[in-house]
């Protein structure tokens, strides 16, 4: 899935009205497995004037890179700090580790069925294993196409929720915002072509 997907359906499912540190722990839960990504992209780019071409056919699939990845996706450390989180649930500290991993282990959930040849090592330390998908969330030779329909269903759904769950003016304004863009994205290929 893309990342705002990801953090559409943990905040429809786990987030609650009036619980700001919650909610932010949520939404940062739901973005850290692709963090690694955001801040290695441009670091190779702006910092090491790696060309676009280089950096996503060459050095993504290194071993440094990769090992980062697994870090961030890995299924076995998310559920530990799930597991820790749920122990210490009486306490604030505990709730929110709760709330972190399992807004990532969603992130997990929706990445594992759609990462064909780019496939991560989810269950890594335990295991080098690799699930290869047959379906892809961007790459047309793995159906790529209908899984961004189900990709934009599931974020019309989440942000329908959230949307009952959230009436500020704010909360309400990012949801229009974030909906629109999904109809840009849907859009653009027509528009483009
Ligand atoms: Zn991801």
């Amino acid at each position: 899935m893309i990342s705002p997907t990801h953090t559409l359906l943990a905040l429809a499912a786990l987030s609650k009205q009036g619980d700001r540190t919650r909610n932010f722990t949520i939404f940062t839960g739901s973005l850290i497995p692709d963090l690694a990504i955001y801040l290695w992209a441009p670091y190779q780019s702006i910092v090491n004037g790696v060309s676009g071409e280089e950096m996503w056919r060459v050095l993504y699939f290194e071993a440094p890179m990769q090992n980062l990845i697994a870090w961030f996706n890995s299924i076995p450390i998310y559920a530990l700090l799930a597991v820790i989180g749920f122990t210490a649930r009486g306490t604030t500290w505990g709730r929110l580790f709760l709330f972190f991993a399992l807004a990532a282990l969603i992130h997990m959930a929706t990445d594992l069925p759609v990462h064909a040849e780019d496939a991560y090592r989810h269950f890594w330390p335990l295991s080098d294993w690799r699930f290869f998908s047959p379906l892809s969330y961007w790459d047309e030779n793995h159906h790529a196409s209908w899984v961004s329909k189900i990709d934009v269903a599931l974020a019309f759904g989440s942000i329908a929720i959230l949307w009952q769950r959230f009436a500020r003016r704010w909360c309400r304004n990012t949801l229009k915002f974030v909906a629109g863009s999904y109809i840009v994205w849907l859009a653009a290929p027509f528009i483009l072509s």
